[in-house]
């Protein structure tokens, strides 16, 4: 591992130590003499960065007094919540880390309609949490991924097509601002923050969310399975059918180099109801398509499914015991960095401390670009054929893999995510990175001759979420759609000297290449 002699700032370093606050201060502080820095500043994307320092609050009491340690020793603050960044930009080179990873509470009203959530809880956190009362956050996928960093991108998930993003269901966030003052953001006091820190990126330190929480019906689940010569047609029968259909069913396809898999989720429904809806596409007339569509699933047994933990709905003890092995996570989930020391785990209790505990989450090294393929511009079969012929031509080496989300989403937009109405489908195309040149050459060229295809065809939007540092169009435009102005003027108000940045957020001016 190369490791960068980079000296340690003392004025930081002491003004960090007086922030942190409670029990193991010195080992809460990673800086690049530690042999654990390297581990310490990677996140579930491996690219290198080098923090100043990095500070592992655990209270969010320590988040001003931290914000303040940097702007007087003049070190911009990155906060790192699940540390899930596509291109680990939680970890900046030259920046004050603070994780918040390690702060993770999920309060539940007495009603239990909502949930005061600290910014560094992941999503399996808080679904174990809120699962223990029949409730949920409508909210997505990957159980590692922090509310912090979440918040930011908006949110898809497998409700969303009739409940929304997750972020149209936040009801008030509280923010420490870059001059160290603790703000809350809601619908009723400071709107326009409210509206840009959802969906729109970062305009200060977010600590904290009041959510609403759900109460999802149980479910029926479709799983199916095509082999390599059938990808095409099951991937044109998919996508020609799936946006179109009742809004409770949500769905995603699976296309990989050899065969292509489809998981749905129809909310509320039944087998007969599902079978009813799958019937007409004529996915089950596919050769030799293997398929289940299974009932009175319960929702952690849904989210299993996204998992690969399961393909038929279990009775619920069986789904819970299952849901633990991919949720039920620590606030330091990943696997260790290949070579790097490990990072000091100083509290990998999981949030069910008396039940199984969440295996650790892999760590990725891949290119990725993505695109939502937006209804004024329809896909052609040209486009689909494109797509499947030239990925299933590559190396399996390179694990190539798209991600299909199907949005049409019918409720309308209430934060600065650009493209809920817009947006038909999500594609989410990555082939990993590879240390044997030829085969990283090979990859780099799909990618490249993709987007060079893909973009006059579909369009440039693309998913914040998913940040490119490569994109090939402006990336403004690209994240925040229309929103970029408005979202400008907002940055200019509550961080006008750009505190929180990194290379794509917005800045407090009008950005380049954009005209307001
Ligand atoms: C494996 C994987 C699966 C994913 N699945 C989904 C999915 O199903 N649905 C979906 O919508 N997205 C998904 N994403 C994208 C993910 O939602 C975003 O990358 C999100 O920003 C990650 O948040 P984080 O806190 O985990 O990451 P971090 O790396 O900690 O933060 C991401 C960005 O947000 C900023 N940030 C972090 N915490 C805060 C805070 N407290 N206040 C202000 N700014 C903050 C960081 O500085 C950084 O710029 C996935 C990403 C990965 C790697």
């Amino acid at each position: 591992m190369q490791l960068r002699s980079v000296s340690v700032d003392s004025a930081l370093l002491n003004c960090v130590k007086r922030a942190l606050i409670g029990k193991d201060v010195d080992s809460r502080i990673v800086t690049p003499s530690n042999d654990t820095y390297y581990a310490a500043s990677s996140g579930a994307v491996l690219f290198t960065e080098y923090p100043a320092i990095i500070a592992y609050a655990t209270s969010i009491n320590e988040i001003s007094p931290l914000v303040q340690c940097g702007s007087t020793t003049g070190y911009k603050v990155t906060p790192r919540s699940g540390g899930h960044h596509f291109q680990n930009w939680s970890a900046l080179n030259g920046t004050l880390v603070v994780d918040i990873s390690h702060i993770n509470y999920v309060n539940i009203s007495e009603d239990l309609s909502t949930a005061t959530i600290a910014a560094g809880a992941k999503l399996g956190q808080i679904y174990e949490i809120l699962d223990q009362t029949g409730h949920t956050m409508i909210a997505g996928i990957c159980p590692t991924v922090a509310l912090g960093g979440y918040l930011g991108v908006g949110g898809y998930n497998m409700q969303m097509r009739v409940e929304g993003m997750a972020v149209d269901h936040i009801r008030s966030i509280k923010t420490v601002l870059a001059n160290g003052s603790t703000v809350t953001a809601s619908a009723s006091e400071n709107p326009d923050l409210f509206w840009a820190s959802r969906g729109g990126g970062t305009y200060g330190f977010t600590v904290e969310a009041t959510i609403e929480t759900a109460v999802l019906p149980r479910s029926a689940m479709l799983w199916m399975n095509f082999t390599g010569p059938t990808r095409t047609e099951a991937t044109q029968k998919y996508l020609d059918w799936a946006s179109h259909q009742d809004p409770h069913f949500n769905s995603q396809l699976n296309l990989y180099g050899g065969y292509a898999g489809v998981v749905g989720w129809y909310l509320g429904k039944t087998v007969e109801e599902l079978t009813a809806i799958v019937k007409p596409s004529g996915l089950l007339d596919v050769p030799g398509v293997n398929y289940t569509i299974t009932g009175n699933c319960s929702t952690e047994n849904s989210r299993n499914y996204w998992q690969y933990t399961q393909t038929t709905c279990t009775d619920d003890a069986t789904a819970h015991e299952a849901f633990n092995t991919e949720y039920n996570v620590v606030p330091d989930d990943f696997t260790p960095v290949p070579g790097a020391v490990a990072q000091y785990g100083f509290d990998d209790v999981p949030i069910l401390p008396n039940q199984t505990k969440a295996k650790p989450w892999n760590r990725v090294s891949i290119i990725n670009k993505t695109y939502f393929v937006t209804k004024s511009k329809p896909l052609d079969q040209e486009t689909i054929e494109y797509i499947v012929e030239k990925s299933g031509a590559l190396p399996a080496e390179l694990s190539f893999w798209t991600e299909m989300t199907i949005f049409n989403i019918s409720v309308p937009a209430t934060s600065a995510f650009p493209w809920q109405e817009e947006a038909q489908y999500l594609f989410r195309f990555e082939v990993v990175r590879s240390t044997n040149a030829t085969l990283q050459a090979i990859g780099q060229k799909f990618m490249d001759d993709l987007d060079a295809y893909l973009i006059p065809r579909i369009g440039s939007a693309s998913y914040a979420g998913y940040v490119d540092a490569d994109i090939s169009v402006n990336p403004y435009a690209a994240y925040w759609g229309d929103n970029v102005c408005r979202l400008s003027s907002v940055k200019e108000q509550y961080d006008p000297t750009s505190f929180f940045s990194n290379p794509f957020s917005i800045p407090p001016t009008k950005p380049e290449g954009i005209s307001c």
